[in-house]
């Protein structure tokens, strides 16, 4: 297709015209500028914009809750007491997993912590955890912990997957290497499935396999992955998995995440598990006698009763997801970045790399452009154009052009301004 491509704004306008999705922009809220001018807004990879659903999801909510005080468990429109299983069989299909492997609950690192519990149990010889090295702080900051929680250094236990020097991205025969040399002490695997920073989109079933075949499980943090790339977690056959929902799936700044654990872990009694009044038995739960009877699957992961209001903001993203589909998503998110790398392929300059593969396959919709002596003067100078990109010191510009509600015509738009500022 790039070979057909052209760098001018009659162009990206004739892409937008042929975007079989294009509509979907318009049920988003696209903040302005005070002349009334739409933001170019692409940071939907930090937080993702608004669907203008969102307000009635939530207000049916305050409705209900309004007037049926606690009757709404039952009496709401949307009662409350099963109100994450509305969200289970779309989020299963975003992330293409079973009902029974997905829940929706408290927030990524949470429950990147619960899910250590089960999946991380150290021997005296199998003790070490292996991440990216540079895998997103608060995964490494959870990982260390858990390390010092079993009593291990984690300079001992601690395990880099690094990019070799001179580049930016991982390569799979390293972690190969890493496994041959150290798989026996390796317990766990924790990768990021896109990586925040690169953009790099890894193939889970092959780290899945790897890890496996050296007894190691394997987890995989979603955060960049779900709502970008289809990442069919059952088919990868990876031990569990977590998300966040803010960023891709557009529910809104610091909603709940959700969990993945393989259908092969779901009625496996021996996994070690922290528990609480919602991790049992739904038909038993409210007789409060009885001993623990933990529901099988993620469900059973569950420990409190859950934010329904956050929750009525996942459904109205979810609903619309479900709507669209993966595959079409992925069909033009594939195609608006493709177009976006050919722009700025078209920027004369050495001071830009981009430092995301260039292989659809092996990236989302994020482009990570490096900026040679850039600092984030840039950044503000992109900002005050009312054109939203993340900045990552030392010198990248995260963009990430949604496919939902991001335009041809606003990477146009942008790497036309990038090229006036460099
Ligand atoms: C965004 C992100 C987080 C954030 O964690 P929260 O617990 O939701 O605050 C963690 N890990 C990765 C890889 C992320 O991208």
């Amino acid at each position: 297709m790039s070979a057909a491509y052209e760098a001018n704004l009659e162009f990206a306008k004739s892409l937008d015209q042929q975007d079989k999705i294009a509509h979907y922009r318009d049920q988003f809220h696209i903040p302005k500028d005070k002349d009334g001018n739409n933001w170019i807004y692409m940071c939907g990879n930090s937080l993702g914009l608004q669907p203008k659903s969102t307000k009635e999801y939530i207000n049916q909510e305050l409705e209900d809750w309004a007037n049926f005080g606690v009757e709404g468990h039952f009496e709401a429109k949307n009662p409350w007491m099963p109100y994450h299983e509305f969200l289970t069989e779309s989020m299963a299909k975003v992330v293409g997993a079973k009902p029974i492997e997905v829940v929706t609950m408290n927030t990524l690192t949470t429950n990147l912590h619960l899910l250590m519990v089960s999946f991380y149990q150290p021997t005296k010889t199998k003790f070490k955890i292996l991440i990216e090295s540079d895998a997103f702080p608060s995964d490494r900051y959870a990982v260390e912990s858990q390390l010092r929680f079993h009593g291990i250094d984690p300079k001992e236990g601690l395990v880099e997957w690094k990019p070799r020097q001179g580049e930016d991205l991982l390569r799979m025969e390293d972690l190969e290497t890493i496994l041959e040399e150290q798989g026996n002490e390796i317990a766990l695997l924790l990768i990021g499935g896109v990586n925040y920073y690169t953009g790099q989109s890894l193939d889970i079933k092959k780290i899945a396999e790897l890890g496996h075949a050296k007894n190691c499980m394997v987890g995989i943090d979603l955060a960049h992955g779900v709502g970008n790339i289809k990442p069919e977690l059952h088919n990868s056959g990876v031990d569990f998995a977590a998300w966040c929902t803010y960023k891709y799936l557009n529910s809104g700044p610091g909603s709940l995440g959700g969990l993945f654990v393989h259908e092969k872990h779901a009625h496996d009694k021996s996994l070690k598990k922290f528990s609480g009044w919602w991790s049992h038995n739904k038909t038993t739960r409210f007789n409060m006698r009885q001993d623990l009877d933990v529901m099988p699957g993620a469900e059973g992961y569950q420990l409190s009763n859950p934010p329904i209001l956050s929750m009525a903001a996942i459904k109205a993203s979810l609903d619309m997801f479900n709507e669209v589909g993966m595959d079409a998503l992925r069909e033009k998110s594939e195609e608006l970045t493709g177009y976006f790398e050919y722009l700025l392929n078209t920027i004369e300059s050495d001071a830009i790399k981009i430092i995301t593969p260039s292989n659809p396959k092996e990236r989302g919709c994020q482009l990570s452009i490096q900026v040679k002596n850039a600092d984030k003067g840039l950044h503000k100078k992109l900002t005050e154009n009312h054109i939203i990109t993340d900045w990552r010191e030392p010198d990248v510009i995260r963009c990430a052009p949604i496919p939902l509600y991001n335009t041809f015509e606003d990477v146009f738009k942008m790497v036309e301004k990038l090229k006036e500022l460099v």
